[in-house]
C-alpha cells in the first residue's frame, strides 16, 4: 500500500519505457496518414525544431501543483475546445490571457490563496472525436481531428491528414507562447483597473450588488498594495503562467519528447502540463504509456464510465512512487452524475495514500443539442456540477483544487444561461466554435465570482 508519508521525489526513469514505446500499445484517436514516408519527413524535422518551454518551467509548474495538493493554491485551467490556425490572432490571443487573468484576481482575492494559471492553448490543435468518418448526403470523408491534423472544410482535400500540420501546429504554438509571454512580460494595464473591466454584464445580474462590492474590493486591494510598493507591484504584473493540452497526436508529442543537459529523465517540452482525454486513456492504451516516462505534470480527465479499481491502477501506473505535483486528475461527470460517480473515486484515492490534485472540468459532461441541433451547455449546469463538486470533496474529507473551463475572451454566444440569460435563440447570433460550446467573456468572470461566493458561504 501506498503512504502519504512516503518519502517524496525518488529520482528514478520509468522501466522499459522509451518515447517511442507507446507504439507497441493500442494507440486510439490517431490520425491515418496516407503517406508513411510524408509523415517521417515531417517529424525528422519536427525533433529538430527547438522546443517551446523549458525543462526548469514545467519543473516549476510541478512544484505549483504540488502547492495545490497541500491546499495552498487553487489552478485555474482554461482556453478553447480546440484552437485553430486562423484563431492564431493578436486580439483572440490577448482577449483570452486577459480573461484568465481577471478570473485569476476575483480568485486570488475571493479566496485569499495563490492561483496556478494554466492556458488550454498553444498548442491544443487536436480533438479526439466520436467516430473516425462522417457521412454528409452520399458522401463520406474522414472526420475533422483538430488543425494539427486536417482541414475543418468537408472536402477530400481538407479532410486528409497532412503531416506538414504536425509542423505548422508547432509553429502556430511558438507564435502563441511568444505574444503571450510578451503580453505577460509587459504587463496588463487594465488588470491594475477593475474599473476598466468590461463589466455590464452585471447589472443583468440579482446578485449585482454583490458582484459590484466584489469588484471595488479588489480594486481597493490592488490600489492599497501598489501605494504601499510605490509602483505597481511585481506579482500582478509578471504573473507566471503556463501552458497545456492534450496529449493526443503521439506522433507530436514523441517529437517534442527531449532530454535537457543537467536533468535526468525525459520531458515533453511541447508544453508545461499534457492532459490524456477520457477516450485515450486507458490504463493499458498507448496515450498512459507515453505519458508514464515523462517528467511534466499529467493530467488525466476521468469520466462516469472509470471504476474504482482502473483508478488505482492509474494511479500506480502513472505516479508509482507517489511524486508530489505529478498527477492532477480531472473529472467531468456531468451535473446529474457527479454525486453518483465521484464519491467512490475519491475514497479510492484516499484509501491508496495517493497524492493528487481534484480538479473539475463542468463542461464535457454537461454538452446537449438543440432541437435544431445545435451543441451548446447550459450556465446552470456548469455551475451546478462545480457547486456538487465542492460539497462532495468537502464531504468526503478531501478538497477541490482547482477548475478546468472552455472559455473565451470573445462576447460569443455558445453556452445558454448566465447573467444575461443567453437563449437558443441568442445562440445564432454569435456561435463561433467549430467543435464545443464555450463560456464567453462575461459567463467566465461570473463563473469565477461564483466560485468565490460557494467558497466564502
Ligand atoms: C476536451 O477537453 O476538449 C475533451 C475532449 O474532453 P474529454 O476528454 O474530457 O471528453
Ligand atoms: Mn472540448
Amino acid at each position: 500500500m501506498r503512504s502519504s508519508e512516503r518519502s517524496i521525489t525518488p529520482v528514478r526513469e520509468a522501466k522499459d519505457w522509451s518515447p517511442a514505446s507507446w507504439q507497441t500499445r493500442p494507440a486510439v484517436q490517431q490520425p491515418r496518414y496516407p503517406d508513411a514516408g510524408e509523415l517521417e519527413r515531417a517529424l525528422v524535422k519536427l525533433a529538430a525544431l527547438p522546443p517551446l518551454v523549458t525543462s526548469w518551467e514545467v519543473m516549476n509548474l510541478r512544484r505549483q501543483i504540488a502547492d495545490a495538493q497541500e491546499g495552498r493554491s487553487f489552478l485555474l485551467q482554461g482556453g478553447d475546445c480546440a484552437e485553430s490556425f486562423d484563431d492564431c490572432s493578436s486580439g483572440l490571443i490577448s482577449n483570452r490571457l486577459k480573461v484568465l487573468l481577471q478570473m485569476s484576481l476575483v480568485l486570488v482575492h475571493g479566496l485569499k490563496l495563490p492561483v496556478v494559471r494554466v492556458g488550454r492553448f498553444a498548442g491544443q490543435y487536436a480533438k479526439p472525436r466520436s467516430a473516425d468518418v462522417e457521412t454528409r448526403g452520399d458522401v463520406t470523408l474522414p472526420c475533422y481531428r483538430g488543425d494539427i491534423v486536417n482541414g475543418v472544410d468537408f472536402t477530400e482535400a481538407a479532410r486528409r491528414p497532412d503531416p506538414q500540420r504536425l509542423i505548422e501546429g508547432h509553429s502556430h504554438s511558438a507564435l502563441t507562447m511568444n505574444f503571450v509571454r510578451a503580453l505577460i512580460d509587459g504587463g496588463f494595464a487594465d488588470l491594475h483597473h477593475p474599473e476598466y473591466w468590461d463589466l455590464d454584464w452585471v447589472r443583468y445580474s440579482p446578485l449585482q450588488n454583490e458582484y459590484q462590492r466584489m469588484v471595488e474590493s479588489i480594486g481597493d486591494s490592488l490600489r492599497f498594495m501598489e501605494t504601499l510598493h510605490g509602483a505597481p507591484i511585481g506579482s500582478f504584473s509578471r504573473v507566471d503562467f503556463y501552458t497545456s493540452h492534450e496529449a493526443l497526436v503521439l506522433h507530436y508529442e514523441q517529437a517534442q519528447t527531449r532530454q535537457v543537459p543537467r536533468q535526468w529523465g525525459w520531458f515533453n517540452l511541447s508544453t508545461h502540463f499534457p492532459w490524456i482525454g477520457m477516450r485515450t486513456a486507458d490504463v493499458d492504451g498507448a496515450h498512459i504509456e507515453y505519458c508514464r516516462g515523462i517528467r511534466n505534470p499529467i493530467g488525466v480527465k476521468v469520466g462516469p464510465s472509470v471504476k474504482p479499481e482502473q483508478l488505482k491502477r492509474l494511479l500506480a501506473v502513472l505516479n508509482p512512487d507517489n511524486e508530489p505535483g505529478r498527477l492532477t486528475l480531472i473529472h467531468r461527470m456531468g451535473a446529474d452524475k457527479i454525486e453518483q460517480y465521484l464519491p467512490a473515486l475519491v475514497e479510492a484515492v484516499k484509501s491508496e495514500g495517493a497524492r493528487v490534485l481534484w480538479t473539475c472540468d463542468p463542461m464535457h459532461g454537461n454538452t446537449e443539442s438543440t432541437n435544431v441541433g445545435v451543441k451548446t451547455r447550459r450556465f446552470e449546469n456548469i455551475r451546478g456540477e462545480l457547486d456538487r463538486a465542492f460539497d462532495i470533496h468537502a464531504a468526503c474529507g478531501s478538497r477541490l483544487g482547482g477548475v478546468h473551463l472552455e472559455l473565451t475572451g470573445e462576447n460569443v454566444t455558445e453556452c445558454l444561461g448566465g447573467a444575461r440569460d443567453l437563449t437558443e435563440t441568442d445562440l445564432a447570433r454569435a456561435y463561433r466554435s467549430t467543435v464545443d460550446p464555450r463560456l464567453n467573456y462575461e459567463q467566465s468572470i461570473e463563473l469565477a465570482m461564483l466560485i468565490v461566493r460557494k467558497q466564502a458561504g
